[in-house]
């Protein structure tokens, strides 16, 4: 499909298919795909395992801020998406498990880990032609997206396709504790004093509670002819 180099930024809750849609349409682009979420999972694991964040659930947000300097965080590609790497370890797996989710909100509200991974995420920004899906993508990453989609669908099927992932993947899982997690993470990415979750003035709203991917992508194809029209030369 025919589009000119832009940002698209992709923004909304918690598993409401981001990530499955933002890949789909780098596929259809051919952009990169970026997910900023995984970089905050990373900082999360990160903490975990240094003991930063104790068992309880507390964050010594200095040691956190000492962490940061030096601390090596990064995108390595694989086709057109990528895979997290802390170092030279592959993390992809490990901060999609529940005890990443369970501290991660908290950990992406404290604006020195924003700024750290806004630095990162600006870097891909510069050559265009990337699809980076988040919470505030197109409100401070990229204020400039020329694309910006906000997603939403309804708390209990978010909760339902979050559960089945983690199945998939072997997890053991409590569908009460998957849909508390959701709503809390709702709340604090909402309510956070740094970049909270909030929609652009001018993005566009896709609720897909009871959309396919397919059809998600007929919309998105809509929208581009809509917003971009180009001919095929
Ligand atoms: O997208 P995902 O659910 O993997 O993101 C994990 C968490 O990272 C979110 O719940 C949110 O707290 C945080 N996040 C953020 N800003 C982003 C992307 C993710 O605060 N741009």
């Amino acid at each position: 499909m025919l589009i000119p180099d832009i940002i698209i930024a992709i923004d909304g809750y918690s598993s409401t298919g981001k990530s499955t849609f933002a890949k789909r349409i780098a596929a259809e682009v051919s952009f990169l795909y970026l997910d900023s979420g995984a970089l905050y999972r990373a900082v999360t694991l990160y903490a975990i395992e240094k003991g930063i964040i104790s068992p309880a659930g507390n964050i010594d947000r200095h040691a956190l801020c000492r962490a940061l300097d030096g601390l090596d965080i990064h995108f390595e590609s694989k086709g057109n998406g990528s895979r997290t790497y802390i170092g030279d370890r592959c993390v992809e797996g490990e901060i999609r498990t529940l005890a990443v989710s369970e501290h991660v909100s908290p950990v992406s509200a404290v604006p020195e880990v924003r700024s750290f991974i806004d630095d990162r995420l600006r870097e891909f920004g510069r050559r265009k032609r990337v699809v980076m899906d988040g919470r505030d993508i197109g409100t401070t990453v990229f204020p400039d997206a020329e694309l910006k989609i906000f997603m939403t669908a309804d708390q209990m099927v978010r909760a339902r396709r979050r559960a089945d992932e983690m199945k998939k993947r072997g997890e053991n899982v409590d569908p009460e504790e998957v849909l508390k997690n959701i709503r809390e993470r709702d709340f604090i990415d909402s309510h956070r004093d740094t970049s909270p979750l909030s929609m652009a003035e001018d993005a566009v709203v896709l609720d897909n509670s009871y959309m396919t991917i397919e059809e998600q992508m007929v919309w998105f194809r809509r929208l581009v002819a809509e917003r971009f029209p180009m001919k095929e030369s």
